[in-house]
């Protein structure tokens, strides 16, 4: 462990830490690029990611002037990572090689090894030369939406620009680590009534969640609109159903099992959908949907609130678009941000048109959204779905709980902190908050 590390953990003051020299390495969790053909053959499921992701030091490249480097209190498992650890659908060495090939300072990304992690609350250790707003010793987290500023494309909507990049996952040098590198341009504040891993599992989810439901770049929820959200304790899910309840909105909630529908209730989504009790098929076979089946959730969906949703909330892809286009109200839209059972999607077009809806497509945030989003967090508004925290020597088996569906909300990764609970600065507004709500989803986790 180095002196700035230990410097880092102990709450050092800034001179301190500016006195302390940067080491040459760091503790990280990585692929390798000689194991990126290691599950050729296997089926998704069988793709382990404990087998993949190693612990270990890897060097530490130059810091560009508009780029800090961060002591990593905590981290997060976000589903990127299992995407990168399984090699799927692409091995991540491809856009690590891309960039490499950008410019002088993206060369140091291509590299035979890839921290991965695309969340971090930590301490900034170093601040390049060009870093106006931020310095050593502020507490930060980050978001992932790494960009080139130089390129006039990121300039209306950051997430158009034509080499917009999710850090972690895109680049290196992520968040699962002792120190990570980001732009200046990725800072946010620390939320101060979180402890470190309460404030680390929250900007890309909710971010993403807060464009697709909130910003007027993806389908923003208005007083009294209907939304129905996939996996809605999930990462995204259980963000995107505050963001509905802070709107005026109604989510219905789809879970599978009793505890996630108890999470839901007692975040104040009223209407729950189990659709594990509920049995649905939308697929006969792997080739053949059964619209009886859509309708079947469609006639739940309106039972439950009278209606049809305004809103769908989709991600799982494959296996649920075409119900999901189906049940969307005449003029609605379904807002989609990824596909986890399966990109090559299937609906019935006749549904889209003839009830003219809407398929939004969604991706991260830009940097405003990620700033309002954290916002939410700061003020208390949204609370961190922290399910679980494990030690960054246990990130492989985390993403594995992941991968696997196991775990509820997010799970948090400590990476200098000693400990959980720990990073707390304001607990007047944590009591304001209040312990019970921000507890809820480790609560039922461990009940
Ligand atoms: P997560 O924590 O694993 O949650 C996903 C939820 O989806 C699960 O809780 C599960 O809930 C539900 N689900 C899984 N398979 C399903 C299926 N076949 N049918 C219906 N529901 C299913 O993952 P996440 O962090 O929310 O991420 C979800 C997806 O969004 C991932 O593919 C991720 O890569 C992607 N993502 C994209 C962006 C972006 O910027 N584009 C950002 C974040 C995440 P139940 O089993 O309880 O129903």
């Amino acid at each position: 462990m180095s002196e700035l590390l230990d410097a880092v953990r102990a709450g050092a003051d800034a001179q301190t830490l500016a006195n302390l020299p940067l080491p040459a390495t760091t503790r990280a969790v990585f692929v390798r690029r000689e194991d990126q053909g290691m599950f050729e053959g296997m089926a998704s499921s069988d793709k382990d990611p404990r087998q993949s992701l190693k612990v270990g030091e890897v060097p530490l490249p130059e810091l560009a002037p508009d780029e800090v480097a961060i002591g990593v209190m905590a981290s997060s498992i976000n589903f990127n990572t299992v995407w990168t650890s399984i090699f799927e659908p692409l091995p991540t060495f491809g856009f690590l090689d891309r960039l490499g090939k950008e410019s002088v300072w993206g060369q140091r990304h291509a590299q035979d090894f890839h921290v991965v992690g695309s969340d971090a609350s930590g301490v900034i250790v170093r601040a390049g030369s060009a870093v106006r707003n931020w310095k050593i010793g502020d507490t930060v987290t980050v978001h992932c939406n790494y960009l080139d500023d130089q390129d006039p494309t990121s300039h209306d909507d950051s997430m158009l620009a034509s080499n917009q990049r999710i850090w972690g996952f895109e680049t290196n040098y992520g968040g699962l680590a002792d120190i990570a590198i980001v732009k200046a341009n990725q800072l946010m504040p620390k939320p101060t009534h979180l402890s470190w891993e309460e404030a680390a599992v929250n900007a890309l989810c909710n971010s993403t969640s807060y464009r697709m439901l909130v910003s007027r770049n993806g389908a923003p929820v208005t007083q009294g609109q209907k939304v129905l959200i996939w996996g809605a304790t999930g990462g995204i899910g259980s963000f995107a159903v505050q963001h509905v309840l802070n709107s005026g909105g109604i989510p219905i909630g789809v879970v599978s099992n009793a505890t996630r529908a108890n999470i839901l209730r007692e975040l104040g989504c009223e209407y729950v959908i189990d659709r594990n009790e509920k049995g649905y098929r939308f697929w006969k076979d792997e080739h053949t949907q059964d619209e009886s089946e859509w309708r079947r959730l469609g006639k739940d969906i309106r039972a439950l609130v009278g209606d049809d949703p305004d809103i769908v909330f989709e991600h799982p892809g494959r296996s649920t678009m075409g119900a999901s286009v189906f049940v969307t109200k005449r003029g609605g839209t379904i807002v989609t941000c990824a596909a986890t059972s399966g990109y090559m999607i299937e609906y019935d077009n006749r549904h889209l048109w003839m009830k003219l809806k809407t398929i939004k497509g969604s991706h991260f945030a830009n940097y405003r959204e990620a700033w309002d989003a954290n916002q939410t967090i700061c003020v208390g508004k949204v609370v961190p779905p922290l399910s679980a925290t494990y030690a960054l020597e246990e990130t492989g088996q985390a993403a594995y709980e992941v991968h696997h569906n196991r775990h509820d909300g997010k799970i948090g990764v400590l990476c200098l902190a000693p400990e959980t609970g720990l990073g707390i600065t304001d607990p007047a507004l944590r009591a304001t908050v209040g312990e019970e709500r921000l507890t809820v989803f480790s609560r039922h986790a461990n009940s």
